[in-house]
């Protein structure tokens, strides 16, 4: 196969879509990609699109392999930790890392995607907008395409066909028919609205700029993102059912009551609360398993659309992106001979996009709960100290997973041995001048391999 001349059909152009078609061009691919939404760079964004993302250190790596990262800098905002805020409008501020360069940074959704949508045209990809796959023969690579304007079909031959269109792919539902095909998902009973902070004088944040401000509530939460224009992106997460749910707050005054009870200090900064609350969707978050991703050497699943995680350790993206570099340094290695790179790329990946769904869901609970609990706040005390004096062996789990390129199942595994030592080390103290080092340097000696950093 002739990389010059192959056809490479990306069915998305979401986040990963345009990505992967950069990075394809840069070997010299011919990349159509077909997206059912309009250009949204013309079109205005339906309400509820425009929530922020946190990119860390898979993502930004993926960025600079595609030369976009530079650019991607004026649009971002470095965040250094968490900034909790208590009922009572307290504020407790936990680092997300050791020191200033351990930073998530927030970006909008729709800013990047236009960044994206815009290098890959760039780079020579075709976009084809209001094209809706509504079928794929998986054994002729025959793809139906609905024009969304016209409503007109058309058959298309896509030679090899990746599927970027996320946790609803129509890619998978063909591969779905397949037979032994493995298929999970599993909803929480918990969904999410977009809210908004608005800017306030001259533009300026109302909260502290550089941090992801979170109002943990046992069972609910919300959490804002700074945006570039002074705005602030909040996601409510509530259960779908019960007390205080989507289902049981239905009037206005019923979501003021609530917030003025829940988040007094939240419902100050947002006048429009009431009418956002109302005029946005309530989304649903959902794991999504499946196996194979591939079929024949012709069609691959990436992203959302082979692993769809619950946004929690807000890695969904940034495992997407990392689903493409790692792919295309397999062609580079093995060149396009599909199929065998189709099936060493899932079989690398898979084990660590399980691992970080799980861990995602985990997070949840942290987030939503712990975050706000004194002794989970001094476990991360002691994590750090860990780190600084043993930095190749203790690397708290949160930074392996959003500061390094370690595999997320590697993450895991050492993440729970990494829990037992610090059960064993903060049950007997309450500082960190207390804690029992020779036991922390027998433990971590005889429990943890050095660590391999991936550059
Ligand atoms: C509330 C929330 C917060 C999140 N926060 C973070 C975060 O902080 N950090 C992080 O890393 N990740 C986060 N994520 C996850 C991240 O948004 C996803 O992992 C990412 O968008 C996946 O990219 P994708 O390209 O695979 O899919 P998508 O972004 O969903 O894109 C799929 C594209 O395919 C198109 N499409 C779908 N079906 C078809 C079809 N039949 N024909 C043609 N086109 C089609 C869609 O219109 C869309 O443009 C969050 C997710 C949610 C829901």
């Amino acid at each position: 196969m002739n990389s010059s001349t192959e056809k490479i059909t990306i069915i998305g152009a979401g986040l990963n879509g345009p990505l992967l078609a950069i990075l394809l061009r840069q070997r010299g691919f011919a990349v159509e990609i077909y997206e059912r939404r309009p250009d949204m760079r013309r079109v205005r964004l339906s309400a509820g699109r425009s929530i922020n993302l946190a990119l860390s250190t898979r993502g930004i790596y993926a960025l600079q392999q595609a030369g976009l990262w530079e650019r991607m800098r004026s649009i971002i905002i470095p965040m250094r930790g968490r900034m909790m805020h208590s009922t009572s409008g307290e504020l407790t501020f936990q680092p997300y890392g050791k020191d200033e360069t351990e930073v998530i940074n927030s970006i909008s959704r729709a800013e990047l995607n236009i960044a994206l949508v815009n290098a890959a045209e760039e780079h020579g990809a075709a976009i084809r907008f209001n094209q809706r796959c509504t079928g794929y023969d998986l054994k002729t690579g025959a793809l139906r395409l609905r024009d969304q304007k016209t409503r007109k079909e058309t058959l298309q031959q896509g030679g090899v066909v990746i599927g970027c269109d996320g946790s609803a792919s129509a890619i998978r539902s063909e591969m779905l028919k397949l037979n032994r095909f493995d298929f999970s998902q599993q909803y929480l009973g918990y969904g999410y609205k977009e809210l908004t902070i608005p800017a306030g004088a001259g533009g300026k944040h109302l909260l502290e700029t550089n941090a992801l401000h979170i109002w943990p509530r046992g069972n609910l939460m919300l959490i804002a993102l700074p945006n570039i224009d002074g705005t602030f992106a909040c996601i409510l997460f509530l259960p779908f059912e019960g007390k205080d749910s989507f289902t049981s707050i239905t009037t206005q005054s019923q979501i003021r009551d609530f917030f003025e009870a829940r988040f007094p200090d939240a419902i100050r900064l947002m006048p429009q609360l009431a009418d956002n609350y109302f005029a946005n969707p309530t989304g649903s978050m959902v794991t999504i398993k499946c196996s194979p991703w591939h079929v024949a050497g012709r069609s691959l699943l990436l992203g959302d659309a082979a692993h769809a995680i619950v946004p929690f350790f807000g890695q969904g993206l940034n495992c997407g992106f990392e689903d493409c570099t790692r792919l295309t340094s397999l062609l580079d290695r093995n060149g396009p001979g599909w199929e065998s790179v189709f099936r060493e790329f899932e079989s690398e990946r898979k084990v660590n996009t399980d691992a970080i769904a799980d861990m995602a869901v985990e997070n949840f609970v942290e987030m939503r709960d712990r975050v706000a609990d004194s002794g989970f706040l001094f476990r991360k005390k002691v994590e750090l100290a860990l780190e600084d004096r043993y930095p190749r062996r203790f690397v708290p789990k949160y930074a392996m997973v959003t500061f390094h390129r370690v595999p997320y199942s590697v993450a895991m595994a050492r993440g729970t041995v990494q829990e037992r030592i610090l059960a064993e080390l903060c049950g007997s103290a309450n500082r960190v001048e207390d804690l029992d080092w020779k036991k922390a340097e027998q433990l971590i000696q005889r429990d943890l391999a050095p660590l391999e950093l991936p550059q």
